[in-house]
């Protein structure tokens, strides 16, 4: 028996395993994955914590929940089918819409059948001899497979505040991330909001709209802008759809995958009659244009981001009545565009209402949560409600809450201490055979797009793989240098690097999260791409297999 026969002897052995793939994770990028590898002929199975699909779109139901992606340039571009079959009705569809809309692809592609929902996936371990990973769910039933694809979420992982007596409200309690499926009700309740950032501003506007009394709880407000969301007509869409061709041709060309492309010119090359006019257009037309298409070199150039900065702090004095409130709301620790900006409609007219209060808890730090409501430093404050809309332990957060050991029985969360270490954001050094879709650096903005591209490259590796006969692989720490090195230049220069965020890998909330990491990737996805294509092309040099 030559060496070849003895590795598809043991590749043979395959009834030891119980799936070809275990994927975690039923959102847009573990839904795409079990498509394609089903296409493959491989046995796959996908572990999802919730009862059904739509990761994101399916936990995300607090109110005002919507898109601030345009929700054509959103969905999936693999299918035609679904792309002549599926209407979107708004420019930025709500959360039901877009949990509709998965379901609707679930169902088309049958996925559902290779789905087990309420399974939480508690630990993953390599198991070198095998040359497979066991996984185990929170329930202790156990499963290996060859491959194990994250598919867990950047943004999937709700964190609440670090305040004591959290357990001891009395009242009603939801975190944004975690929304029950029944209906909440605002009329005539005194209603707490704590957060501001994209998830806070939407529900804050929208709760406001029935409020009793609201009072939000900001500890640094963000930039926003507002989004222009309207109702697509029946004739619309069949346009945007006679444009898709065009439209994801567009997004591979931009640097986030956003419709919106970045204006070659430099804030100081034209007049600052011509500057305030193009702001002005911006901050009047739908979407993340004046993020994602304005001047080159907005988040690069401190005095173009103060100049750009300057205009929407005025914007926002013009909107808020009370100088004073208008003041909390403009944001001094950072500049237009280095954070996520929340898009918003009506969100700060919404503090020009006699029933709500902005109280800044930078100056009036929360002491705790108390049965009635919530004690400050210099208040105690009665509440029937209090929504956390503290966001998430971003990027590498689902992953921490996994027991995930590697080759050498390393755990992860170990290996990431000082900040996560990848290979194109796919691989990790030590876990052969695990393999991340939107993983720390892989290309973010408008997500999807990156999504898709990930899941094609992971089933181009395992096709690979099955067609050599391999049976493991793992990347060459030398090639994670080499890429962490690229990362680490990408970041050089940008704005946005110097400012605490969840892209900075910085979250109060979380224990040793304090520092900033290179938690993204900032480079360009035509760049990431390009890379990975490169890398695919010469037979995946960066990697060992077995
Ligand atoms: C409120 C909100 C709005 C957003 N809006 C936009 C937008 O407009 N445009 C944009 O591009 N992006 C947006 N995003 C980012 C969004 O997360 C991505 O666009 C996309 O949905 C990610 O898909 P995913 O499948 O990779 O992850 P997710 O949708 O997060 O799905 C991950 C799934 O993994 C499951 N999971 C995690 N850990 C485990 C475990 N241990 N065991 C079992 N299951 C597990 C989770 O339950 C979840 O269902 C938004 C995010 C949020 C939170």
């Amino acid at each position: 028996m030559n060496v070849r026969d003895d590795e598809r002897h043991e590749k043979d052995a395959r009834p030891a395993l119980d799936f070809d793939v275990i994927v975690i994770g039923a959102g847009i990028s573990g839904m795409y994955q079990l498509l394609l590898l089903r296409e493959l002929g491989l046995k796959v199975r996908v572990f999802e914590a919730g009862t059904g699909v739509g990761g994101t779109w399916y936990w995300n139901r607090y109110p005002g929940a919507r898109f601030d992606s345009e929700s054509y340039s959103y969905g999936y571009s693999f299918s035609q089918e679904v792309l002549d079959e599926w209407d979107w009705t708004e420019h930025f569809a709500p959360q039901p819409e877009t949990e509709r809309y998965l379901n609707y692809v679930a169902d088309k592609f049958d996925l559902k059948r290779d789905i087990q929902f309420s399974s939480r996936v508690a630990k993953a371990h390599y198991m070198d001899a095998a040359r497979a990973w066991g996984i185990t769910l929170e329930d202790g039933s156990q499963y290996r497979a060859r491959y194990l694809i994250t598919a867990v979420g950047p943004l999937s992982a709700p964190t609440y505040p670090r305040i004591e007596g959290i357990e001891d409200f009395e009242g009603e309690a939801y975190h944004t991330g975690l929304w029950p499926k029944h209906p909440v009700t605002f009329e005539g309740k005194r209603v707490a909001v704590i957060g501001t950032g994209a998830t806070g501003v939407q529900t804050i506007q929208e709760v406001a709209k029935t409020v009793g009394h609201l009072t939000v709880f900001q500890r640094r407000p963000n930039w926003c802008k507002p989004l222009h969301n309207g109702p697509i007509s029946k004739a619309e869409m069949e346009e945007i759809r006679k444009g898709y061709p065009e439209l994801f041709k567009r997004c591979q060309e931009s640097a986030a995958c956003f419709i919106h492309t970045i204006d070659p010119r430099g804030t100081f090359d034209v007049s600052e009659e011509e500057r305030l006019a193009f702001w002005e257009q911006q901050y009047a037309t739908p979407g993340f244009g004046m993020w994602q298409g304005n001047f080159r070199d907005m988040l690069i150039d401190r005095e173009a981001n103060r100049l750009v900065s300057e205009f929407v702090a005025k914007k926002i004095r013009e909107r808020v009545h009370d100088p004073k409130v208008a003041e909390m709301l403009i944001p001094r620790d950072h500049g237009f565009g280095t954070r996520r900006v929340p898009q918003e409609t009506h969100y700060y007219e919404v503090f020009n209402q006699d029933n709500v209060e902005l109280v800044s808890i930078l100056d009036t730090p929360i002491e705790r949560i108390t049965p009635k409501g919530i004690k400050t430093i210099e208040r105690e404050f009665e509440f029937d409600m209090i929504i956390y809309a503290t966001g998430f332990d971003a990027i590498t957060g689902a992953f921490d809450r996994i027991d995930i050991r590697g080759a050498e029985g390393e755990a992860l969360k170990q290996a990431w201490s000082g900040g996560a270490k990848t290979y194109v954001g796919v691989l990790v050094s030590g876990f052969p055979n695990m393999f991340m879709l939107v993983g720390p650096h892989t290309a973010l903005g408008n997500i999807p797009r990156s999504i898709e591209y990930n899941v094609e490259w992971v089933r181009d590796l395992i096709r690979f793989m099955e067609a050599n006969g391999h049976t493991s692989a793992d990347c060459k720490p030398e090639a994670v240098e080499e890429w962490m090195k690229f990362v680490f230049e990408k970041g050089e220069g940008l704005l946005s690097n110097e400012i605490d965020s969840w892209m900075t890998g910085v979250n109060i909330n979380v224990e040793g999260k304090q520092q900033r990491t290179i938690a993204r990737y900032s480079g360009t996805a035509p760049e990431y791409r390009q890379w990975c294509d490169r890398v695919a092309a010469a037979g995946y040099k960066e990697l060992t297999f077995e």
